[in-house]
């Protein structure tokens, strides 16, 4: 499905509502080598995130982590914010991803374990082997939050 509006694949690669959760993939902001699997609940709103190697995340205690709220914000960009307030059972008059994330926050929701993490990666992976590429020298979207230094690296 193409996305609402468009998506900074980099920031976000993976974002889907799936297993009545908001879940996906968000690259680190400081380590380009490190992504974070994150995701919020419908009706309760737990929340768990944690790193592909299942570590928990260190700003996601006691309150929604930065790969939370850009999960939300591109999960809008992606479905669109009503289809989003709608699948996550968010109340707003108008829905954006702030107006969710503030109204899901202000229920201080729980902090799930991190037990979807896995399955979640696992679907971000099936998702990027379904993808089908022309063959092209031109930069590829969908894989530029691969870090472009690794391969010289290793
Ligand atoms: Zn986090």
């Amino acid at each position: 499905m193409p996305p609402a509006r468009p998506r900074k694949l980099a920031k976000v690669p993976f974002v889907e509502l799936a297993d009545g959760r908001v879940q996906g993939v968000v690259s680190s902001g400081s380590d380009i080598g490190r992504v974070y699997v994150s995701s919020v609940a419908a009706s309760t709103y737990e929340f768990s995130c944690s790193t592909n190697n299942n570590r928990p995340c260190g700003g996601a205690r006691g309150m929604f982590c930065n790969h939370i709220l850009a999960l939300i914000n591109e999960s809008t960009l992606q479905y669109g914010a009503e289809r989003v307030a709608r699948y996550l059972r968010v109340e707003v008059p108008e829905p954006t991803a702030q107006a969710i994330s503030q109204t899901m926050g202000a229920t201080r929701p729980s902090q799930g374990d991190s037990t979807a993490a896995a399955s979640v990666f696992s679907q971000f992976l099936r998702h990027l082997a379904y993808l089908e590429f022309e063959a092209s020298t031109a930069p590829v979207p969908e894989l530029q939050w691969f870090p472009s230094t690794r391969a010289a690296v290793v």
